[in-house]
């Protein structure tokens, strides 16, 4: 095993990551994987967040488009994250690794508020620390949240977590002579459109010089090469 290349990691999980085998919801077999994958990472020093997202459960987007009120989806797709949040957590606390969420809404019967030193406090003492609510506001994601709470701890760079090992130059799946980028530059991903995150998520990494790493996360030992360093993904940086 490699030495951590990186002292604190904030991490965006997709809420479909959570879905392993299942068509909705929470495959246990996952949050059980994952957890044993992030008590790795603690138990080698590395101070670990994460951001959650809710795209297992609702989307505010695909409940507008079925007519509801764009607000009100928003609000249950944020929700959706804190179910999530509570899922991982209640994994990692049976994996004996010690956890923490917080949410962006105030929901403070059943997790902490966010409060960004309190945040700092829990990674200092080896606590995983799962946000969640997002941004806390409507029309953002779950990947604005990630770039704007990864800023926010200082974090050493953000692990995209997705089911494919890395950003391609076109689908690998439909073409064989596609290839993986190992390294890129923020306004690349902007001017060709890559698909990496919203443009939001991404500007606010390039603005604040936040590092991203894509990684596939449904790959045994994933995340912790990504951790390592190892050459396993797309890294996105300053040119
Ligand atoms: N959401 C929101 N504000 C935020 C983050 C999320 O309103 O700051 C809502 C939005 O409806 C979104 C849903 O929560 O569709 C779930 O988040 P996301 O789609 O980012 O989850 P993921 O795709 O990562 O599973």
């Amino acid at each position: 095993m490699n030495d951590p290349r990186y002292r604190r990691v904030l991490i965006k999980l997709s809420g479909e990551s959570l879905l392993g085998n299942e068509a909705y919801g929470i495959d246990p077999k996952v949050t059980s994987r994952l957890a044993r994958e992030l008590g790795e990472l603690v138990a080698r020093g590395v101070q670990v967040a994460l951001v959650i997202g809710g795209g297992n459960i609702f989307r505010g987007a695909g409940l507008a488009a079925a007519g509801m009120d764009r607000v009100t989806g928003d609000h249950m797709g944020m929700l959706a994250t804190v179910m999530n949040a509570l899922a991982l957590q209640d994994a990692l606390e049976r994996a004996g690794v010690f956890s923490r969420v917080m949410s962006a809404i105030k929901i403070n019967q059943v997790c902490e508020d966010y409060i960004r030193r309190r945040a700092i406090r829990h990674l200092e003492k080896g606590r995983v620390v799962i946000f969640a609510a997002g941004t806390g506001n409507p029309f953002f994601t779950t990947d604005s949240a990630a770039s704007l709470r990864a800023v926010e701890i200082n974090a050493d760079i953000m692990l995209k977590a997705t089911k494919v090992d890395g950003v391609y130059s076109a689908d690998p799946v439909k073409d064989p002579a596609a290839v993986r980028y190992r390294r890129l530059t923020y306004d690349e991903v902007i001017e060709r459109k890559l698909n990496v995150m919203d443009a939001t998520a991404i500007v606010m990494c390039r603005d604040q010089n936040m590092p991203i790493m894509v990684f596939d996360i449904t790959r045994e030992g994933g995340l912790v090469g990504a951790v390592e360093g190892r050459d396993i993904g797309t890294v996105v940086e300053r040119g």
